[in-house]
Formats: structure tokens, C-alpha cells, sequence
């Protein structure tokens, strides 16, 4: 199968895992309105007996005025799934047309086998497995590739990968490099600078997406801090953000035909049990629609954190200097899904830098009255700090101490000296 018909098929695919879904939802409310209607014409029947076996005029009058509010309201509720039985019918002859479209499409293919909603996921997944192997080609197919960088390694790796597919693909032209700054008062020192850097090495269009207040911002507003069961800092600071973005690269490109757009993120299987969930590629059935086919790609799924750092050495990669003090992650200097450990090592180096931020977060705390866990406070994790550092002293490390630290001196110093060559 060709990559075009590949892509064709993935968003036949899409549109009718939608029209399945809306006919399911169309059918559901069709049934609540007739359960209503029923219940309403249960109620007109009451109120006719009231009515008839009413003995003086004040209880005739009262059985009256009930059946004649519901009369109204059968006559409401008959309405209500005349309307409802409309839509479905509609529903139903979507999603007819989306099927038989998907099977005629899939016909050539199919070599006997069915597209019928339960070989649907079957179909996708092959086709998406197939496309997540041949890099080069889907990228020449695509018409943009969004690349979400949040400067950190994996971020990193994922943006060395790319670029190097896109340039020997010749599409260097089709990748955004997509950064959401969340401010100084939620990210350390840098972030931004360095992945425009990042970014320009391989002379790639960079875009950063201002998120006002950040954090720190989000929490004021609130007046709680997100967990990971309600990730709002995620959604609403980068993800959406970042589709706005989206919308306005797919209208530039000016395509009288749907875009396809693939969207690249550094998430990896080993990082946590919920990614190790997520795929390779897969259809962004939120963000696609009739212009956009948008593909979510993680090009760098398969990869252990051991792998990223040997990655980063042997190609000189420029990282945040966060992760020399041994933080494991570039995320937000307090990130609401961080362990206590890495934690108050981020009070600590927030200290070694002269930040005022643990100091803004524990006092935010303390004024909307909501801790940043469950379990502990953040007053708790600057109480441990100030613990181990009145112990150990301050903070101090560095360069290529990360390096040092997964891969060993030797490949420190041999990652040091090739960042001064390139220099
Ligand atoms: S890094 Fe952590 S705190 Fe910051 S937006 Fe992401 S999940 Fe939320």
C-alpha cells in the first residue's frame, strides 16, 4: 500500500470511528427522550383519574392545572424526541456513508477481510506501525511537522532525530519547532533561549507560545494546584496552546485539500507505566477534522533514558545545565507530578541559583489554602531541604555531571571536549 493511500485510509478510518460515535451518542439520547415522553404521558394519565375523581371544585381545579402542565410537558418531551429521532436517522446515514466509504477504500487491500468496527483498531494500528518505520517517507508526506520541544533531553534527542530525517527528506521547510514558555516563575533559567538554540542548530523555524502567569499563574487563579488525575497545567498551558498554533500553520499553508500534519512529541515508553500505554504514532482524533489529518508521533518511544544520554554524548547535543545538578527532568522547577526527592533537590538548586521560588510557591500555598500534594506540602519539602543542606551544604556540580553521572567520566569529558570543538 502506498503512503497516500495509507494516510487516505487512516483518516476513512477516523471519520468513521466518529460517525460510529456520534450515532451511538444520537441513539442514546433518542432513547432517554422517549423514556421521557412515556413518563410524561404516565403523568397525563394520573391527572385524568385526579381530574375524574375529583369531588369539590378546589381539588377539580387542582387535578386540572396538573394535567394541563403535563400536556405541556408530553408535548415538550414528543418534541424533544421527534427531534432526537431526526438526528439519529442523520447519524445513521453518516455513519453508513463513512463505513462504506472506508470499505470501499479498503477493498483493494483487504484481501477478504472486513473493516467492521471491531477489525477497525486491527487496520489502523498495522497501517500506523508500518508508517512509524518509514520516517523519511512520512515526512516527505506530510505538508507540516510541529515539533513540541520543551528543551529537555528527550526533547532534545527527538529534535536531533527529526531534523536529520527531515534534511536528508529534503522537507527542512515543513518543521516548526514548537516551544510553550511558561515564564520565569514555573521554569528554570534558560529554557527558552536554549531551545531556540536547540532549535537553530539545524537552522529549523522556531516559535515560542507565551503561557501569561504560567504555573504559578494558573494555581492564583484556581486556587489549587493540578495533580496528576487533573493535569489542567498540561492542557491548558502547553496543549492548547500549541493547537491554536496548529490551526494557524494548517490556514497558512493555504491547501484546498486536508492537511496532513504530524505532530512530534519526546514521550517515551520507560518514562511511566501511563506512557509505556500510549503508541508510536497514532490518529489525534481530537484535532483532526475535514481539514487536518493530525498524526501524534513519538519518534523516540522505544528509547531508555540510558539511550538518550549516549545519544546526547556522541552527538554533542547541548543540554540544560538543571540536569548537572542531577535533576532528572527539565519540567517545571515545581512540576505537580515530581517525587519528593527531586523536589527538594529543586529547592536546593533554586537556592544554588539565587531564585526566589520556593519562597513564591510556599507562600502561594499558604494563601489559597491548598497544598501542592496530597501527601506533603511544599512548606514540608523546603523543611527537608533546609535539612540536608544545613547536612551537606549547598548544592554544587558541574559540567557534564549529568553525563558523569549516566555514562561515566570518560564519556563526560568526551562529550566536554566535543562541545568546545564545536565552539
Ligand atoms: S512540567 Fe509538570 S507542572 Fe509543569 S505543566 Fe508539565 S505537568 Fe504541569
Amino acid at each position: 500500500m502506498d503512503i497516500t493511500t495509507s494516510l487516505q485510509l487512516l483518516d476513512a478510518i477516523r471519520r468513521a470511528d466518529q460517525a460510529d460515535a456520534a450515532c451511538t451518542a444520537a441513539g442514546r439520547a433518542c432513547s432517554r427522550a422517549t423514556r421521557a415522553a412515556g413518563e410524561a404521558l404516565t403523568g397525563i394519565g394520573r391527572y385524568e383519574q385526579q381530574l375524574a375523581a375529583a369531588q369539590d371544585s378546589e381539588r377539580t381545579e387542582a387535578a386540572a392545572d396538573a394535567l394541563e402542565t403535563a400536556r405541556a410537558a408530553y408535548a415538550a418531551c414528543t418534541h424533544r424526541e421527534q427531534t432526537a429521532k431526526a438526528k439519529l436517522r442523520r447519524a445513521f446515514t453518516a455513519a453508513r456513508t463513512a463505513n462504506r466509504e472506508l470499505a470501499a477504500l479498503y477493498a483493494p487491500h483487504a484481501r477478504g477481510r472486513a473493516t467492521g468496527g471491531r477489525r477497525r483498531p486491527a487496520v489502523a494500528a498495522s497501517i500506523l506501525d508500518e508508517l512509524a518505520a518509514m520516517p523519511l517517507e512520512m515526512i516527505q508526506a506530510a505538508d507540516a511537522l510541529i515539533v513540541q520541544s520543551s528543551a529537555g533531553k528527550d526533547s532534545l534527542v527527538m529534535l536531533h532525530r527529526l531534523a536529520t530525517w527531515a534534511a536528508q527528506a529534503g522537507c527542512k521547510n515543513k518543521v516548526v519547532v514548537v516551544h510553550c514558555d511558561l515564564g520565569d516563575t514555573s521554569e528554570w533559567p534558560g529554557v527558552r533561549e536554549l531551545a531556540q538554540r536547540q532549535a537553530e542548530r539545524y537552522g529549523l523555524r522556531f516559535v515560542a507560545i507565551d503561557s501569561e502567569g504560567g504555573l504559578l499563574g494558573l494555581v492564583e487563579k484556581r486556587g489549587m494546584f493540578p495533580d496528576a488525575s487533573r493535569r489542567l497545567c498540561t492542557s491548558s498551558l502547553k496543549r492548547d496552546k500549541a493547537n491554536v498554533l496548529l490551526t494557524a500553520i494548517v490556514a497558512a499553508l493555504g491547501l484546498d485539500r486536508q492537511a496532513i500534519v504530524i505532530n512530534c512529541l519526546g514521550i517515551r515508553a520507560a518514562e511511566s507505566p501511563a506512557r509505556s500505554r500510549k503508541l508510536p504514532l497514532s490518529i489525534d482524533t481530537r484535532t483532526s477534522n475535514g481539514k487536518r489529518l493530525v498524526l501524534t508521533w513519538h519518534p523516540i518511544f522505544a528509547l531508555s533514558d540510558t539511550e538518550v544520554w549516549e545519544e546526547i554524548a556522541a552527538e554533542g547535543l547541548e543540554y540544560h545545565p538543571a540536569y548537572d545538578a542531577l535533576m532528572p527532568r527539565l519540567s517545571c522547577v515545581f512540576c505537580v507530578l515530581a517525587g519528593f526527592s527531586v523536589l527538594v533537590r529543586a529547592v536546593r538548586l533554586c537556592w544554588a541559583l539565587g531564585l526566589p521560588l520556593p519562597e513564591k510557591y510556599t507562600d502561594l500555598e499558604a494563601r489559597i489554602g491548598h497544598r501542592f500534594k496530597e501527601q506533603y506540602s511544599l512548606a514540608d519539602v523546603v523543611a527537608e531541604a533546609t535539612r540536608i543542606e544545613a547536612v551537606e551544604g549547598p548544592l554544587t556540580w558541574l559540567p557534564g555531571d549529568a553525563i558523569c553521572d549516566q555514562l561515566g567520566e570518560a564519556a563526560a569529558a568526551a562529550y566536554l571536549n566535543r562541545l568546545a570543538l564545536a565552539a
